[in-house]
């Protein structure tokens, strides 16, 4: 069985240089074994810091504008401690990563999903190809004088959308009348790219990657969040961190005594390494990151040509752009008569029916009948909006896997396509 297109992790290792890093870590100096400080090793939040003055085009301090965390999530569940009180809310745009919901509610705060607007393309055949559009009015009015936060995350899981700055720049419109609101933008994506956004005026460090922190007026009540996993296939590695103004992150240093001594320091000295080398020319190409998005690229033609081939609908990444590594493919009547009759219908968690929504039937006939892991759409939405039916037309698929894997589940789908 392909099970591996289930998951959100690489089936890779991390590159040669990165590798190295971690072993020349290891037998360097002893003391790297031990405790490092806890707002984040000194060799690492000094990198961070250089190149995050770059990208947010100001002066970041590395002792008071930095702290690193256990992976991206942690730095999340911190950020969301520090910055919600019991009975706020906090706008996360839907469909959402799923993990920032209870994140929010073990804060004391009430999510509040504001959907993104899919809009098929108009000549999509059954209108499940097309792009998730920010949808502003939406936004506007699910702000209340309780909305203590916003979680933006560009590029996005599971739609893969990227964020124009555009678009960035209306939400940034929208909130900077109320001040008590703030910004958690989990950037672990960025650097994941395959296809930017095109007709846009931005002019940006990373290729087609606004930090939203860097947009006017934004620093002061954003952290920016991001993580060494995706960009350096290394999400055991688990090293994150959260870059802002010592207003946000001062709150987060003096919480991470109590919840850690110290995020992994063999890790964390190992990436400050790895990130200096991945500016230097890469595999033919401009650095490391350019080589990763021109990989990414390839993986995910290949899984959308085999993805077509079975009948799904796909994004058009000559029309969309695309960063991350999911793809979000649409049910189409011609895949969904390959589920067994009756077992689509009405979910009653009370009473069980027996039945289950379109992308889990899916989502089961898939890695029973054919040996190809996805992952149903509909636990990424909120219930208003699973019951309003679109939610359960889509099933996520990955591709940051190896080829051979990718090509075994195309074969897999083709063959009873
Ligand atoms: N944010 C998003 C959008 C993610 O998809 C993930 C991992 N799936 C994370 C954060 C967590 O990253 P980390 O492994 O660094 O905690």
């Amino acid at each position: 069985m392909n099970d591996f297109l289930f998951w959100g992790f690489p089936d890779t290792s991390p590159p040669q240089f990165a590798l190295d890093a971690l072993k020349e870590t290891i037998n360097g100096d002893p003391f790297i074994h031990q405790y490092t400080r806890t707002s984040g090793h000194p060799a690492l939040c000094r990198e961070l810091a250089s190149r995050y003055s770059n990208h947010l085009g100001r002066d970041i301090d590395w002792e008071k504008n930095v702290a690193v965390t256990v992976g991206a999530s942690q730095a999340l569940y911190m950020g969301l401690q520090t910055v919600v009180r019991p009975g706020d809310e906090v706008i996360v745009f839907e469909p959402y990563f799923d993990l920032y919901l209870n994140q929010i509610r073990l804060a004391g705060g009430v999510p509040v999903p504001v959907p993104l607007k899919f809009v098929p393309y108009p000549d999509s055949p059954s209108s499940y190809s097309g792009s998730w559009e920010l949808d502003l009015p939406a936004l506007q009015s699910a702000i209340t004088p309780k909305t203590a936060a916003v979680v933006l995350n560009s590029p996005h899981n599971p739609t893969g959308k990227v964020f124009t700055g555009e678009e960035m720049t209306s939400i940034a419109d929208c909130i900077r009348p109320h001040d008590k609101i703030k910004v958690l933008s989990d950037e672990v994506y960025k650097f994941i790219i395959h296809s930017p956004p095109k007709e846009t005026s931005f002019e940006t460090t990373v290729p087609g990657h606004v930090h939203f922190a860097s947009l006017p007026g934004m620093y002061d009540r954003t952290l920016t969040i991001s993580s060494a996993g995706k960009t350096f296939s290394a999400t055991g590695w688990q090293v994150g961190w959260m870059v802002g103004p010592e207003s946000l992150v001062g709150a987060v240093q003096q919480m991470l005594p109590y919840v850690q001594f110290c995020a992994n320091s063999v890790c964390q000295e190992a990436l400050a390494g790895a990130l200096r080398k991945a500016e230097e020319p890469y595999m033919g190409h401009e650095n490391y990151y350019a080589w990763l998005n021109s990989e990414y690229r390839e993986k995910r033609d290949f899984l959308v040509k085999a993805l077509q081939g079975a009948g799904f609908e796909t994004p058009d990444y000559s029309r969309t752009a695309g960063g991350g590594f999911f793809i979000m493919a649409g049910i189409t009547p011609a895949v969904e008569s390959r589920v067994p009759q009756g077992r689509v219908g009405e979910v009653n968690e009370s009473a069980p029916t027996g039945k289950v929504r379109l992308d889990w039937a899916m989502c089961e006939h898939m890695v029973r009948e054919e040996g190809v892991g996805m992952i149903p759409s509909s636990p990424f939405f909120s219930e208003e909006r699973v019951k309003d039916g679109r939610s359960d037309r889509f099933v996520r698929v990955a591709f940051c896997k190896r080829r051979e894997v990718i090509e075994g589940a195309g074969r897999a789908l083709l063959c009873d396509g």
